[in-house]
Protein backbone atom coordinates (compact mmCIF):
# COMPACT_ATOMS: atom_id res chain seq x y z
CA UNK A 1 0.00 0.00 0.00
CA UNK A 2 1.20 3.40 -0.74
CA UNK A 3 1.34 5.88 2.02
CA UNK A 4 1.27 9.39 1.71
CA UNK A 5 3.67 11.53 3.51
CA UNK A 6 0.94 12.84 6.11
CA UNK A 7 2.68 15.91 7.23
CA UNK A 8 0.82 17.26 3.90
CA UNK A 9 -2.43 16.88 5.76
CA UNK A 10 -1.50 19.24 8.16
CA UNK A 11 -0.60 22.15 5.70
CA UNK A 12 -3.08 24.73 6.35
CA UNK A 13 -4.79 25.64 3.31
CA UNK A 14 -3.14 28.89 2.23
CA UNK A 15 -7.30 30.61 1.55
CA UNK A 16 -5.37 33.81 1.38
CA UNK A 17 -5.28 34.49 -2.57
CA UNK A 18 -8.46 32.21 -3.21
CA UNK A 19 -10.82 33.91 -0.78
CA UNK A 20 -9.30 37.45 -2.62
CA UNK A 21 -10.38 36.07 -5.82
CA UNK A 22 -13.48 35.03 -4.89
CA UNK A 23 -14.28 38.32 -3.38
CA UNK A 24 -13.07 40.25 -6.42
CA UNK A 25 -15.07 37.66 -9.16
CA UNK A 26 -18.44 38.51 -6.96
CA UNK A 27 -17.88 42.26 -6.98
CA UNK A 28 -16.91 42.12 -10.73
CA UNK A 29 -20.33 40.21 -11.23
CA UNK A 30 -22.05 42.75 -9.15
CA UNK A 31 -20.70 45.94 -10.84
CA UNK A 32 -19.09 45.12 -14.33
CA UNK A 33 -18.86 48.54 -15.41
CA UNK A 34 -16.27 49.45 -12.33
CA UNK A 35 -12.81 49.02 -13.51
CA UNK A 36 -11.10 47.26 -10.58
CA UNK A 37 -7.36 47.96 -9.73
CA UNK A 38 -5.03 45.25 -8.63
CA UNK A 39 -2.87 46.68 -5.87
CA UNK A 40 -2.12 43.44 -3.91
CA UNK A 41 -0.23 41.50 -6.13
CA UNK A 42 3.33 40.61 -5.44
CA UNK A 43 4.39 40.38 -9.46
CA UNK A 44 6.32 42.49 -10.89
CA UNK A 45 4.52 44.68 -13.94
CA UNK A 46 7.30 46.40 -16.19
CA UNK A 47 8.58 44.33 -18.66
CA UNK A 48 12.44 42.41 -18.58
CA UNK A 49 15.35 46.16 -18.83
CA UNK A 50 16.39 46.40 -22.49
CA UNK A 51 20.02 45.06 -21.83
CA UNK A 52 18.70 41.93 -20.70
CA UNK A 53 16.54 41.33 -23.78
CA UNK A 54 19.56 41.96 -25.76
CA UNK A 55 21.42 39.38 -24.25
CA UNK A 56 19.10 36.80 -24.22
CA UNK A 57 18.52 37.34 -27.54
CA UNK A 58 21.96 37.39 -28.26
CA UNK A 59 22.07 33.94 -26.16
CA UNK A 60 19.24 32.33 -28.25
CA UNK A 61 20.98 32.98 -31.49
CA UNK A 62 24.37 31.08 -30.22
CA UNK A 63 21.97 27.89 -29.44
CA UNK A 64 21.03 28.32 -33.15
CA UNK A 65 24.63 27.73 -34.18
CA UNK A 66 26.67 24.44 -33.94
CA UNK A 67 29.90 26.18 -32.92
CA UNK A 68 28.49 27.90 -30.10
CA UNK A 69 24.83 25.75 -28.89
CA UNK A 70 25.47 24.79 -25.42
CA UNK A 71 23.63 21.41 -23.77
CA UNK A 72 23.26 20.70 -19.71
CA UNK A 73 25.20 23.75 -18.08
CA UNK A 74 27.26 23.64 -14.63
CA UNK A 75 24.14 22.94 -11.95
CA UNK A 76 25.75 25.68 -9.64
CA UNK A 77 25.29 28.36 -12.46
CA UNK A 78 28.25 29.66 -15.09
CA UNK A 79 31.17 30.68 -14.04
CA UNK A 80 30.48 34.72 -15.61
CA UNK A 81 27.21 34.52 -13.83
CA UNK A 82 28.73 33.75 -10.65
CA UNK A 83 31.84 35.85 -10.96
CA UNK A 84 29.63 38.91 -11.68
CA UNK A 85 27.37 38.36 -8.87
CA UNK A 86 30.24 37.86 -6.74
CA UNK A 87 32.20 41.21 -7.42
CA UNK A 88 29.27 43.37 -8.13
CA UNK A 89 26.92 42.14 -5.19
CA UNK A 90 29.62 41.19 -2.47
CA UNK A 91 33.07 42.62 -3.31
CA UNK A 92 31.78 45.87 -4.09
CA UNK A 93 30.37 46.57 -1.04
CA UNK A 94 33.80 44.67 0.98
CA UNK A 95 31.82 41.16 1.48
CA UNK A 96 34.36 38.45 0.89
CA UNK A 97 32.58 36.40 -1.37
CA UNK A 98 33.75 34.12 -4.02
CA UNK A 99 31.94 33.01 -7.17
CA UNK A 100 32.22 29.01 -5.79
CA UNK A 101 30.38 30.65 -2.77
CA UNK A 102 27.53 31.73 -5.08
CA UNK A 103 24.89 29.35 -7.05
CA UNK A 104 22.55 30.15 -9.01
CA UNK A 105 18.81 28.78 -9.08
CA UNK A 106 15.91 29.48 -10.88
CA UNK A 107 13.84 31.07 -7.92
CA UNK A 108 14.57 32.07 -4.42
CA UNK A 109 11.37 30.89 -3.49
CA UNK A 110 12.76 27.08 -4.54
CA UNK A 111 16.11 27.55 -2.70
CA UNK A 112 14.69 29.02 0.67
CA UNK A 113 12.31 25.59 0.45
CA UNK A 114 15.02 23.47 -0.49
CA UNK A 115 17.29 24.83 1.58
CA UNK A 116 15.73 22.79 4.58
CA UNK A 117 16.77 19.35 3.48
CA UNK A 118 20.30 20.05 4.90
CA UNK A 119 19.40 20.16 8.28
CA UNK A 120 18.06 17.90 10.78
CA UNK A 121 14.23 16.87 11.44
CA UNK A 122 14.28 17.83 15.06
CA UNK A 123 15.93 21.18 15.26
CA UNK A 124 14.11 24.08 16.59
CA UNK A 125 12.72 27.13 13.78
CA UNK A 126 12.35 30.21 14.29
CA UNK A 127 9.99 32.58 11.50
CA UNK A 128 8.67 35.50 11.79
CA UNK A 129 4.82 36.40 11.96
CA UNK A 130 3.83 37.87 9.61
CA UNK A 131 5.70 35.74 6.41
CA UNK A 132 6.51 34.53 3.64
CA UNK A 133 4.34 31.29 3.76
CA UNK A 134 7.43 29.01 2.13
CA UNK A 135 9.33 28.76 4.96
CA UNK A 136 6.66 27.79 6.84
CA UNK A 137 4.79 25.52 4.97
CA UNK A 138 8.46 23.77 3.58
CA UNK A 139 9.27 22.80 7.63
CA UNK A 140 5.58 21.49 7.90
CA UNK A 141 5.95 19.39 4.87
CA UNK A 142 9.49 17.76 6.25
CA UNK A 143 7.79 16.62 9.63
CA UNK A 144 9.55 19.65 11.45
CA UNK A 145 6.22 20.85 13.47
CA UNK A 146 2.99 19.34 15.08
CA UNK A 147 -0.40 20.35 14.13
CA UNK A 148 -1.90 23.59 12.84
CA UNK A 149 -3.60 25.21 16.56
CA UNK A 150 -5.20 28.93 16.03
CA UNK A 151 -3.45 29.48 12.75
CA UNK A 152 0.15 28.52 14.51
CA UNK A 153 1.97 25.22 14.13
CA UNK A 154 3.51 23.44 17.14
CA UNK A 155 6.78 23.40 17.56
CA UNK A 156 7.60 26.76 15.96
CA UNK A 157 9.05 29.27 17.67
CA UNK A 158 7.64 32.73 15.69
CA UNK A 159 8.89 35.66 15.57
CA UNK A 160 6.50 38.64 16.51
CA UNK A 161 6.75 41.84 14.22
CA UNK A 162 4.71 44.69 15.35
CA UNK A 163 4.33 48.03 15.53
CA UNK A 164 5.81 48.08 19.34
CA UNK A 165 9.09 46.60 17.97
CA UNK A 166 8.61 48.32 14.88
CA UNK A 167 8.51 45.09 12.43
CA UNK A 168 11.95 43.98 14.01
CA UNK A 169 11.28 41.25 15.91
CA UNK A 170 13.02 40.20 19.20
CA UNK A 171 15.59 37.68 19.72
CA UNK A 172 14.03 34.41 20.88
CA UNK A 173 14.31 33.85 24.56
CA UNK A 174 15.29 30.19 23.91
CA UNK A 175 17.73 28.78 21.86
CA UNK A 176 16.94 28.22 18.41
CA UNK A 177 19.21 26.22 15.89
CA UNK A 178 18.05 27.50 12.49
CA UNK A 179 16.29 31.52 12.19
CA UNK A 180 14.77 32.75 8.56
CA UNK A 181 14.84 36.56 8.56
CA UNK A 182 13.55 38.54 5.41
CA UNK A 183 14.92 42.09 5.03
CA UNK A 184 13.25 44.31 3.41
CA UNK A 185 10.50 42.27 4.67
CA UNK A 186 7.79 40.93 2.87
CA UNK A 187 4.43 41.51 4.05
CA UNK A 188 5.93 44.64 6.07
CA UNK A 189 8.35 46.39 3.97
CA UNK A 190 10.49 46.92 7.15
CA UNK A 191 14.07 47.48 6.43
CA UNK A 192 16.58 46.07 9.02
CA UNK A 193 19.61 48.31 10.27
CA UNK A 194 22.88 47.16 10.73
CA UNK A 195 23.45 47.50 14.19
CA UNK A 196 19.85 45.19 14.62
CA UNK A 197 21.29 43.18 12.25
CA UNK A 198 24.21 42.47 14.37
CA UNK A 199 22.01 40.88 16.83
CA UNK A 200 21.02 38.42 15.00
CA UNK A 201 24.80 37.99 14.23
CA UNK A 202 26.19 37.73 17.49
CA UNK A 203 22.84 35.33 18.60
CA UNK A 204 23.72 32.75 15.93
CA UNK A 205 27.17 33.03 17.02
CA UNK A 206 26.83 32.25 20.54
CA UNK A 207 24.20 29.43 19.96
CA UNK A 208 25.64 27.31 16.92
CA UNK A 209 22.34 28.76 14.93
CA UNK A 210 22.29 29.36 11.09
CA UNK A 211 20.37 32.57 9.83
CA UNK A 212 18.64 32.06 6.79
CA UNK A 213 18.95 35.48 5.41
CA UNK A 214 16.25 36.21 2.71
CA UNK A 215 16.93 39.15 0.56
CA UNK A 216 14.71 39.18 -2.50
CA UNK A 217 13.76 42.54 -2.15
CA UNK A 218 17.64 44.14 -1.41
CA UNK A 219 17.49 46.48 -4.72
CA UNK A 220 14.63 48.40 -3.29
CA UNK A 221 17.44 49.79 -0.71
CA UNK A 222 18.30 53.05 -1.06
CA UNK A 223 19.95 53.89 2.31
CA UNK A 224 23.38 53.41 2.49
CA UNK A 225 23.43 53.23 5.94
CA UNK A 226 21.27 50.03 5.68
CA UNK A 227 22.41 46.91 4.81
CA UNK A 228 22.06 44.72 1.23
CA UNK A 229 23.41 41.71 2.61
CA UNK A 230 23.96 39.99 5.67
CA UNK A 231 27.71 39.46 4.60
CA UNK A 232 28.26 43.53 5.93
CA UNK A 233 28.17 42.46 9.24
CA UNK A 234 31.09 40.90 11.13
CA UNK A 235 31.18 37.45 11.30
CA UNK A 236 27.91 37.01 9.09
CA UNK A 237 29.96 34.65 6.76
CA UNK A 238 30.14 32.09 9.64
CA UNK A 239 26.36 31.98 10.19
CA UNK A 240 24.44 32.70 7.50
CA UNK A 241 23.31 31.95 4.39
CA UNK A 242 21.92 33.93 1.83
CA UNK A 243 19.52 34.07 -0.80
CA UNK A 244 18.59 36.92 -3.90
CA UNK A 245 16.58 37.10 -6.71
CA UNK A 246 16.76 38.81 -10.21
CA UNK A 247 12.70 38.33 -10.24
CA UNK A 248 11.86 41.61 -8.32
CA UNK A 249 15.40 43.51 -8.89
CA UNK A 250 14.89 42.73 -12.93
CA UNK A 251 12.29 42.04 -13.48
CA UNK A 252 12.59 38.01 -13.64
CA UNK A 253 9.46 36.88 -12.22
CA UNK A 254 8.60 35.28 -15.61
CA UNK A 255 12.11 34.68 -16.56
CA UNK A 256 13.38 32.74 -13.70
CA UNK A 257 16.88 33.13 -11.98
CA UNK A 258 18.44 34.21 -8.39
CA UNK A 259 21.06 32.52 -6.51
CA UNK A 260 21.70 31.79 -3.23
CA UNK A 261 25.35 31.89 -0.97
CA UNK A 262 26.74 29.69 0.93
CA UNK A 263 29.93 30.60 2.49
CA UNK A 264 32.12 27.94 3.06
CA UNK A 265 32.84 28.89 6.39
CA UNK A 266 29.18 28.21 7.07
CA UNK A 267 28.79 25.12 9.41
CA UNK A 268 26.23 22.61 10.80
CA UNK A 269 26.67 20.18 13.76
CA UNK A 270 26.64 16.27 13.66
CA UNK A 271 24.47 14.56 16.89
CA UNK A 272 28.36 14.26 17.70
CA UNK A 273 29.21 17.59 17.73
CA UNK A 274 31.20 17.62 15.02
CA UNK A 275 31.07 20.54 12.53
CA UNK A 276 30.31 20.02 8.58
CA UNK A 277 30.57 22.77 5.72
CA UNK A 278 27.44 23.29 4.60
CA UNK A 279 28.58 24.70 0.65
CA UNK A 280 29.68 21.21 -0.47
CA UNK A 281 26.66 19.45 0.84
CA UNK A 282 24.66 22.41 -0.94
CA UNK A 283 26.54 21.58 -4.01
CA UNK A 284 26.16 18.21 -3.71
CA UNK A 285 21.83 18.87 -3.51
CA UNK A 286 21.68 21.03 -6.04
CA UNK A 287 23.89 18.62 -8.55
CA UNK A 288 21.84 15.76 -7.78
CA UNK A 289 18.52 17.31 -7.64
CA UNK A 290 18.79 20.69 -10.33
CA UNK A 291 20.22 20.61 -13.81
CA UNK A 292 20.95 24.53 -14.19
CA UNK A 293 19.25 27.78 -15.38
CA UNK A 294 19.20 27.57 -18.76
CA UNK A 295 22.05 29.50 -20.77
CA UNK A 296 19.55 32.84 -22.46
CA UNK A 297 18.53 33.38 -18.91
CA UNK A 298 22.05 33.38 -17.04
CA UNK A 299 23.25 35.89 -19.85
CA UNK A 300 20.33 37.93 -19.46
CA UNK A 301 20.75 37.89 -15.87
CA UNK A 302 24.70 38.71 -16.26
CA UNK A 303 23.31 41.92 -18.37
CA UNK A 304 22.40 42.95 -15.08
CA UNK A 305 25.68 43.96 -14.03
CA UNK A 306 27.16 45.56 -16.86
CA UNK A 307 27.02 49.42 -16.74
CA UNK A 308 24.04 50.01 -19.33
CA UNK A 309 22.41 47.27 -17.04
CA UNK A 310 23.34 49.04 -13.73
CA UNK A 311 21.45 51.97 -14.83
CA UNK A 312 18.10 50.37 -16.16
CA UNK A 313 17.53 48.64 -12.71
CA UNK A 314 17.85 51.63 -10.83
CA UNK A 315 15.63 53.20 -13.40
CA UNK A 316 13.23 50.40 -13.38
CA UNK A 317 13.49 49.98 -8.86
CA UNK A 318 13.28 53.88 -9.10
CA UNK A 319 10.19 53.63 -11.14
CA UNK A 320 8.14 51.01 -8.28
CA UNK A 321 10.16 53.32 -5.25
CA UNK A 322 8.05 56.62 -6.23
CA UNK A 323 4.60 54.17 -6.71
CA UNK A 324 5.41 53.43 -3.11
CA UNK A 325 5.97 57.10 -2.22
CA UNK A 326 2.88 58.11 -3.48
CA UNK A 327 0.95 54.86 -2.15
CA UNK A 328 2.86 56.00 1.60
CA UNK A 329 2.40 59.79 1.31
CA UNK A 330 -1.57 59.44 0.91
CA UNK A 331 -1.99 56.84 3.16
CA UNK A 332 -0.58 59.28 5.87
CA UNK A 333 -1.71 61.82 4.71
CA UNK A 334 -6.03 60.15 5.47
CA UNK A 335 -4.44 59.37 9.10
CA UNK A 336 -3.23 55.71 8.61
CA UNK A 337 0.07 54.87 10.27
CA UNK A 338 2.40 53.09 7.55
CA UNK A 339 5.64 51.22 7.38
CA UNK A 340 7.68 50.31 4.31
CA UNK A 341 7.43 51.79 0.80
CA UNK A 342 10.74 53.33 1.59
CA UNK A 343 13.81 50.73 1.23
CA UNK A 344 10.68 48.50 -0.36
CA UNK A 345 7.76 47.72 -2.29
CA UNK A 346 5.38 46.99 -0.02
CA UNK A 347 3.16 49.82 2.41
CA UNK A 348 1.98 47.62 5.09
CA UNK A 349 -0.75 49.96 6.72
CA UNK A 350 -2.20 49.93 9.94
CA UNK A 351 -6.02 49.94 9.25
CA UNK A 352 -7.73 50.14 12.71
CA UNK A 353 -9.79 47.36 12.21
CA UNK A 354 -10.28 44.04 10.78
CA UNK A 355 -7.81 42.88 7.52
CA UNK A 356 -10.87 41.57 5.80
CA UNK A 357 -13.17 44.27 6.64
CA UNK A 358 -10.85 47.14 5.62
CA UNK A 359 -10.03 45.34 2.41
CA UNK A 360 -13.72 44.77 1.67
CA UNK A 361 -14.02 48.33 2.43
CA UNK A 362 -11.88 49.31 -0.07
CA UNK A 363 -13.07 46.79 -2.43
CA UNK A 364 -16.59 47.62 -2.48
CA UNK A 365 -16.33 51.23 -1.67
CA UNK A 366 -13.12 51.90 -4.30
CA UNK A 367 -12.83 48.81 -6.55
CA UNK A 368 -9.04 48.67 -5.46
CA UNK A 369 -7.94 45.44 -4.31
CA UNK A 370 -5.28 45.16 -1.55
CA UNK A 371 -4.18 41.94 0.75
CA UNK A 372 -5.15 41.32 3.97
CA UNK A 373 -2.55 41.25 6.35
CA UNK A 374 -4.09 38.51 8.34
CA UNK A 375 -3.10 35.55 5.57
CA UNK A 376 0.21 36.32 6.72
CA UNK A 377 0.18 35.78 10.26
CA UNK A 378 -2.08 36.29 12.95
CA UNK A 379 0.72 39.33 13.52
CA UNK A 380 -0.69 40.84 10.13
CA UNK A 381 -4.38 41.01 11.50
CA UNK A 382 -5.10 44.87 11.63
CA UNK A 383 -3.01 45.20 9.18
CA UNK A 384 -3.75 45.35 4.92
CA UNK A 385 -0.31 45.18 2.45
CA UNK A 386 -0.47 47.59 -0.30
CA UNK A 387 1.96 46.77 -3.36
CA UNK A 388 4.00 49.10 -5.65
CA UNK A 389 3.81 46.61 -8.61
CA UNK A 390 2.10 48.59 -10.98
CA UNK A 391 1.46 51.60 -13.45
CA UNK A 392 1.48 54.89 -12.11
CA UNK A 393 -1.71 55.85 -13.64
CA UNK A 394 -3.23 52.95 -11.71
CA UNK A 395 -1.52 53.87 -8.86
CA UNK A 396 -2.56 57.41 -8.60
CA UNK A 397 -5.92 56.50 -9.53
CA UNK A 398 -6.31 54.15 -7.06
CA UNK A 399 -4.89 56.21 -4.19
CA UNK A 400 -7.75 58.92 -5.71
CA UNK A 401 -10.28 56.47 -4.83
CA UNK A 402 -9.20 55.21 -2.00
CA UNK A 403 -9.03 59.35 -0.80
CA UNK A 404 -12.48 59.83 -1.55
CA UNK A 405 -13.76 56.61 0.42
CA UNK A 406 -11.54 57.24 3.13
CA UNK A 407 -10.80 61.03 3.85
CA UNK A 408 -12.92 63.17 6.01
N1 LIG B 1 11.32 35.61 -1.10
C1 LIG B 1 10.39 36.53 -0.84
C2 LIG B 1 10.39 37.22 0.47
C3 LIG B 1 9.40 36.83 -1.79
O1 LIG B 1 8.46 37.73 -1.51
C4 LIG B 1 9.41 36.15 -3.03
C5 LIG B 1 8.39 36.41 -4.06
O2 LIG B 1 7.42 37.08 -3.92
C6 LIG B 1 10.40 35.20 -3.25
C7 LIG B 1 11.35 34.96 -2.27
C8 LIG B 1 10.42 34.40 -4.52
O3 LIG B 1 11.38 34.82 -5.41
P1 LIG B 1 11.62 34.07 -6.76
O4 LIG B 1 10.76 34.73 -7.80
O5 LIG B 1 13.09 34.25 -7.03
O6 LIG B 1 11.28 32.62 -6.60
Amino acid sequence: MIRVNENYLKLKASYLFVDIAKRVAAFTAAHPEKKVIRMGIGDVTRPLPPVCIKALHEAADEMAAEATFKGYGPEAGYEFLREAIAENDYRARGCQIGADEIFVSDGAKCDTANIQELFAGDIKIAVPDPVYPVYVDTNVMAGRTGENVGGRYQGFIYLNSTAENNFIPELPKEKVDLIYLCFPNNPTGAAITKAELKKWVDYAKENKSLILYDAAYEAFIRDESLPRSIYEIDGADEVAIEFRSFSKTAGFTGTRCAFTVVPKKVKAYTSSGEAVALNPLWNRRQSTKFNGVSYPIQKAAAAVYTAEGKAQVKALIDFYLENAKIIREKMTSLGFACTGGENSPYIWVRTGCESWSFFDKLLNEAAVVTTPGSGFGSCGEGFIRISAFNSRENVIEAMNRISSVLGN
